[in-house]
């Protein structure tokens, strides 16, 4: 995004508009956290502005200062779609393609005509936006909205609220400052949140400590079911959609469990299968670490895609037949894994 683009965007936002801010299907963290704090500095400039979010977040996302205003698709369709319909100015946060909202809300973005702006740090973005500010380098989108805000030079706008959306989707996409993209600059930025009051104890208790003791459950089995292929320093994970239910599975529960694959000593690739019959298929999370490409690998043999090292993808066969496919491609991987 160039200094032009930047006077162009300060132009578009000189007068009230009307705005509707768009995060990704099963938002997390950064999504909520990134489109909180725009929503908040947008809302300062007396805008009309409104987050459409395709599906609602887990429950650990709900303490959120602003996550009760924001309206989901799936439970509200008409009034996201005359919302959508009359935006002016759509922002896209945290995604760059727009199937990633789901099909029937990618129909409804694809035929309107608002000036479109996508702030975001996956790999490969798509061409939809007039106003473009793509970079796979940040650690998070909640760290491009505070580079966002720096470049309109409106950063002493940050208060408390907005900080603690902003520390929110940093310290969730950063792992806890644990990931390669987190730098010195993302200290520095959150340094400079701390100060504004942000109270990072009580976002971490609501991030982490706030397990029910049937997620705990699940974890156990998810633990049983964990198989290593050692020869290609891979291990995975599968729950069945009976195992979900047979612990009362409810949206978030089974955020992390991939990491405790990843963190077998040895271990360079992780994923995990999990069966989800109401939308048909079976959502894979992928994460490695050193230089194999979950992203690549999601994107060719998954329907999928995200960041070098922490990936998503689908598959539409049994949960059986996926991981068969998984374990007939992975020896064809045996180099980029194991070096
Ligand atoms: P998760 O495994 O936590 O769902 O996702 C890991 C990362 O990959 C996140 O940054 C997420 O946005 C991205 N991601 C997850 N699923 C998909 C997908 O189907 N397509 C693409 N392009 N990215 C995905
Ligand atoms: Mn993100």
């Amino acid at each position: 995004m160039n200094v032009k683009e930047i006077a162009q965007i300060k132009a578009l936002l000189a007068n009230p508009k009307k705005i509707v801010i768009v995060s990704h299907r099963n938002p997390d963290g950064d999504a909520y956290g990134s489109s909180l704090a725009l929503y908040y500095y947008l809302l300062k400039l007396k805008h009309d502005v409104v987050i459409v979010s395709p599906n609602d977040c887990p429950d650990f996302l709900k303490w959120l200062p602003g996550e009760a205003e924001i309206i989901t698709f799936e439970n509200n369709q008409k009034i996201s779609t005359k919302l959508l319909q009359e935006a002016e100015l759509v922002f896209t946060l945290d995604f760059n393609a727009l199937h990633r909202v789901g099909k029937q809300m990618q129909e409804v973005l694809e035929n309107i005509n608002p000036t479109y702006i996508m702030i975001d740090h996956h790999q490969q973005p798509d061409d939809y936006a007039k106003f473009m500010y793509s970079d796979p380098s940040v650690c998070s989108t909640s760290q491009m909205i505070y580079h966002f805000f720096e470049k309109l030079d409106v950063l002493n706008t940050i208060d408390k609220t907005i900080a603690t959306c902003l520390y929110t989707g940093i310290v969730t996409d950063t792992g806890s400052f644990k990931y390669q993209s987190t730098t010195s600059e993302t200290h520095r930025i959150t340094a400079s949140l701390l100060d504004l009051g942000v109270d990072h104890t009580k976002i971490h208790n609501e991030l982490y400590d706030t397990n029910s003791y049937n997620r705990l459950q699940l974890l156990g089995k998810a633990l049983r079911n964990l198989k290593t292929l050692p020869e290609y320093n891979t291990a995975y994970i599968s729950l069945s959609q009976g195992e979900m239910n047979a612990y009362n599975f409810k949206k978030g529960d089974t955020e992390g469990f991939v990491n405790y694959a990843l963190s077998l000593k040895g271990i360079e690739l992780a994923v995990i299968f999990i069966e989800d019959q109401k939308q048909g298929i079976i959502k894979m999370s992928l994460r490695s670490k050193g230089d194999f490409s979950v992203n690549t690998f999601a994107r060719k043999h998954f329907n999928g895609g995200g960041h070098e090292n922490a990936a998503g993808g689908r598959s539409e066969e049994t949960l059986q037949k996926t991981i068969a496919t998984f374990l007939e491609i992975i020896p064809t991987y045996k180099k980029e894994i194991t070096v």
